[in-house]
């Protein structure tokens, strides 16, 4: 057993979000805009990806560090062949963790019983609007509402409880959006979370005056939700406000932007080709994968691991405005949400 790890600023290492792969069925024009991420675009190589068992090596050092939770994305995650394997891997090969999912959904339907029999605990479905035309625009890949509201509800027969949905609000986007997506899934089957655009990435263009403030989403929320009810923080300092709904359900508001949360953050990334991101908006990873392959036993990988999260003093979304958005910075493709 190996002893936990805290970081320069005393932030434990709780917290693991895998990339399984790079791509996505969908280009979501606030993460791989179709300009940028078109038929030109050289994505990572099958051979270069984590292998299963990779995965699992890893994600069993990480949780002799103190992770306690890991959530598989990417890209779309349920496009990796076999994830459902993985998960099994996971569930079997690292007791004790929680396994969770972050997805658009359109492979949702067919997939949601198979990972829950494997034992994923939690899913995460993103759906940023319920109008086609406004969905459409934001996927920009063609799939509707209906496909990913398909996958909602295998979620939820498959025993996913609560099943949480994630809507990126964007300004003159789909602010139009928060009413009819809290009001739909305003039941005790859900737990929605509105989620401030963030300027990840290098190709999305982002403006600070595309952000609409969790103070503004709020606001919106309250003026045309009815049997809303403001629900305690859970701790002092907790940024997410969280209402709930008359028929048992919750929302929640996350204020990356206008109030961020790095003070508390013990999230640590890795790439679908091996590298460890200590923030969301890192430039470099380091490289686990290398080691991996040439043969390095866990203690070896314990202390690259080890050495980096000691040595994280992150706190991007704090130092924002003053720093400037000028470094270049991982794709949130890369390395999931
Ligand atoms: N493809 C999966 C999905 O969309 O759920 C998993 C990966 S995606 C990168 C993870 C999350 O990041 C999604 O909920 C997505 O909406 C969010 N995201 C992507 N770009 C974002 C941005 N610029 N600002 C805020 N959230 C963003
Ligand atoms: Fe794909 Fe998710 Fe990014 Fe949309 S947010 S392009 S679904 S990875
Ligand atoms: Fe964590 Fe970096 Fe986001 Fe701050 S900016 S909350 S350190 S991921």
């Amino acid at each position: 057993m190996n002893t936990k790890v805290t970081d320069r600023l005393g932030r434990a290492l709780r917290d693991l979000r895998i990339s399984v792969t790079d791509r996505c069925n969908f280009r979501c024009t606030y993460c791989m805009p179709r300009s940028v991420f078109g038929p030109g675009y050289e994505f990572l190589h099958r051979t270069d990806l984590l292998s299963f068992e990779e995965i699992s090596r890893l994600a069993r050092v990480f949780a002799g560090l103190g992770v306690q939770k890991i959530r598989l994305t990417g890209g779309e995650p349920l496009l990796r062949r076999d994830l459902v394997r993985l998960v099994e891997q996971l569930h079997t090969g690292v007791p004790g963790v929680e396994l969770t999912l972050t997805t658009n959904g359109s492979l949702l339907a067919r997939m949601a019983a198979g990972l829950r029999a494997a034992g994923l605990d939690r899913v995460t479905v993103s759906l940023d609007a319920l109008e086609d035309d406004v969905f459409q625009r934001m996927n920009d890949a063609g799939f509707s509402v209906a496909d990913v509201v398909a996958g909602i509800e295998a979620a939820v027969e498959a025993g996913f409880s609560p099943v949480k949905i994630n809507a990126v609000i964007r300004r003159g986007v789909n602010e139009g959006a928060i009413p009819a997506l809290a009001e739909r899934f305003g039941g005790e089957a859900f737990v929605v979370r509105f989620i401030e655009y963030m300027d990840v990435g290098n190709t999305n263009g982002w403006k600070l005056d595309e952000v609409v403030s969790s103070g503004e989403m709020a606001a919106r929320l309250e003026a045309s939700v009815g049997g809303l009810t403001a629900l305690e923080p859970n701790y002092k300092g907790e940024v997410a406000r969280r209402y709930r709904t008359a028929a048992g359900g919750e929302i929640g508001i996350i204020s990356s932007v206008t109030q961020p949360f790095c003070r508390d953050c013990n999230r640590a990334r890795l790439s679908s080709d091996g590298r460890l991101f200590t923030c969301l908006f890192g430039t470099e990873g380091l490289d686990l994968r290398g080691p991996l392959r040439r043969g390095a036993d866990d203690a070896e990988l314990v202390e690259l691991i080890r050495g980096t999260w000691s040595g994280r003093a992150d706190r991007y979304s704090e130092l924002r405005t003053a720093a400037g958005t000028q470094t270049r910075k991982v794709e949130m493709s890369a390395i999931g949400g």
